[in-house]
């Protein structure tokens, strides 16, 4: 295939509707024997979303090359099983800058910048210089957001202009919305969605294919009425029913003909092999056996900021055909804390930022590792799992990382000395896939000696405090490349009790889970 082709992905009616997952479960549909390119375009001023609380904007999803960007990078990758790169999360916030800095550097000498040609295109610039350096077949470009935000306006009239520039035939536009059964009426409602229509429409785009969101298949009726309110065929009205599980939609696309019109459209004949993602979805559905997780953290209001987590989790019920339910423990209030761990199965400490929770989660793994119950500890979990060790078998007191307390004798967490002289906040940290040399049961566990995982972190194990903390029988398993580093840490004599520096939710895939949640699942259903 020689010529890119692209297609857009607005939304409208309600933000939250699952654009990134649409735009993902599309693209697996299209996968096959393509190189497959997602953008995602945000209209907010940050950078990226790296110093953006996760209850705020959900998780920070962390890539390869060390980008911190949206978490619907994280659905593109574990759907199209890619890498994606830093570059491909346009925000208006690098848009701008690289503004400001042409126009210092006299780029636009003699001339008013303006949003309308300079910035729409610079946006059109990027994505067509992505699609080119990627010798991309498919791009897909998410605009974030919902139709009639200001935000994402330009971004908008950028990909609208797209269609002039690329030729109609090589562009489509997708619009999600959502349609409505109100209680009352019981009946599916478009005039959420013909508003919407109208709205993308005042902008000069036409939708190809409307998505409609709705926790029923979408009726004839009602594929009719947007259509004819679309100006569509029916045929392109699709039903994006909700699911409990998102691995489903790509299959309910497939279903609703979705595929078949993509292909129409822009003359191809893509017919995927998805049999074994059909059949971990079925072992998702039909579980035969059942374990309880703990995850303690202090952002569990809000499941999307470990989405990474869930997912990995998600990606082991597949592998093991076994449900695991989650428990969400607060340990802000340490009281009672270890009655909400009494019975579950295993215990995951994950990544976390602050001091608010710590000596909770430190009292849950001291629990844990006095009680041989399976724990995980990823990033702070690992550093938390060193200062409970410390402080409990070392016997060195008041053990603690300086991100809590800089007043301590025995920093056992310590800033990482290349940190100590940064102060500014935006991609700062160490970020990225790291090399680490393993041995032990990490090694068993990922079947190499060279592992590579994803990091996002300030502080580290205090070298100095390896000795005794090996003295005292804690394997360091990984260390950095430079060998200076812990990056995993795990105990003898204990069901499972393994923590590493780093992010390996972020990699893990359905089609192949992280080795080490893997090898922690099956510690907890042992
Ligand atoms: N706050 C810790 C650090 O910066 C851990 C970070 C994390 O869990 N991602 O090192």
């Amino acid at each position: 295939m020689r010529q890119t082709k692209i297609i857009v992905f607005t939304g409208g009616v309600l933000s939250g509707l699952g654009k990134g997952v649409a735009a993902a479960s599309i693209g697996k549909l299209l996968s096959q024997n393509l190189k497959i390119v997602p953008i995602k375009c945000d209209g907010y001023l940050n950078t990226d979303p790296g110093t953006m609380n996760p209850i705020e904007h959900g998780e920070v999803f962390v890539l390869d090359d060390g980008g911190e960007v949206d978490m619907d990078f994280g659905h593109y990758e574990r759907f199209l099983n890619i890498n994606c790169k830093s570059e491909w999360n346009l925000t208006m916030g690098k848009i701008f800058s690289m503004i400001m800095k042409k126009e210092r550097k006299g780029d636009y000498l003699g001339k008013t910048v303006q949003f309308i040609p300079h910035v729409t295109d610079l946006i059109k610039q990027k994505i067509f210089e992505i699609a080119k350096k990627e010798k991309a077949d498919i791009v897909l470009i998410e605009i974030g957001g919902t139709v009639g935000d200001i935000e994402n306006q330009l971004f908008l009239e950028a990909v609208r202009q797209m269609k002039k520039d690329v030729n109609s035939g090589n562009i489509l536009y997708i619009h999600l919305t959502y349609i409505p059964i109100p209680k009352n009426v019981n009946e599916q409602k478009s005039k959420p969605t013909q508003q919407s229509i109208n709205l993308l429409r005042k902008i000069g785009i036409q939708p190809d294919i409307i998505i409609g969101r709705c926790e029923e298949i979408l009726t004839d009726h009602i594929k009719e009425k947007i259509a004819i309110f679309g100006n569509i065929d029916k045929k392109d009205v699709i039903t994006g029913l909700d699911v409990d599980n998102i691995y489903k939609i790509p299959l309910i696309f497939k279903e609703e003909g979705l595929l078949d019109r993509i292909n129409k459209k822009f003359n191809l004949q893509i017919n995927p092999d998805i049999k074994n993602w059909e059949h971990l979805l079925n072992n998702l559905e039909n579980p035969d056996k059942e374990i309880k997780i703990a995850i303690c953290g202090k952002y569990t209001r809000l499941g999307d900021s470990y989405a990474s987590v869930i997912e990995a989790l998600n990606h082991c019920s597949a592998n093991f055909k076994c449900k695991i339910n989650i428990r969400w423990v607060e340990t802000t209030d340490i009281k009672d804390i270890e009655k909400k761990i009494k019975n579950v199965n295993g215990v995951i400490v994950p990544g976390g930022f602050g001091n608010r929770g710590i000596e909770g989660k430190i009292h849950v793994i001291k629990y844990c590792r006095e009680n041989n119950i399976p724990f995980l500890g990823l990033c702070l979990g690992m550093q938390l799992a060193i200062i409970e060790f410390a402080r409990n078998v070392c016997n060195l007191d008041n053990a603690n990382t300086t991100e809590v307390n800089e007043n301590i004798a025995h920093r056992v967490i310590d800033i990482l000395p290349e940190q100590k002289n940064i102060h500014m906040k935006g991609a700062t940290m160490r970020l990225g896939s790291q090399e680490a040399i393993v041995s032990g049961k990490i090694k068993e566990f990922y079947k190499t000696g060279r592992v590579f995982e994803r990091h996002r972190h300030r502080y580290e194990v205090n070298p100095e405090y390896h000795e005794i903390l090996q003295k005292n029988n804690l394997i360091i398993s990984g260390f950095s490349s430079d060998k200076r580093l812990a990056e995993f840490i795990e105990l003898p004599d204990h069901k499972f009790f393994v923590a590493t520096q780093s992010h390996p939710e972020l990699k893990s895939k359905l089609e192949k889970p992280s080795p080490l949640f893997y090898n922690f699942i099956k510690a907890c259903l042992e």
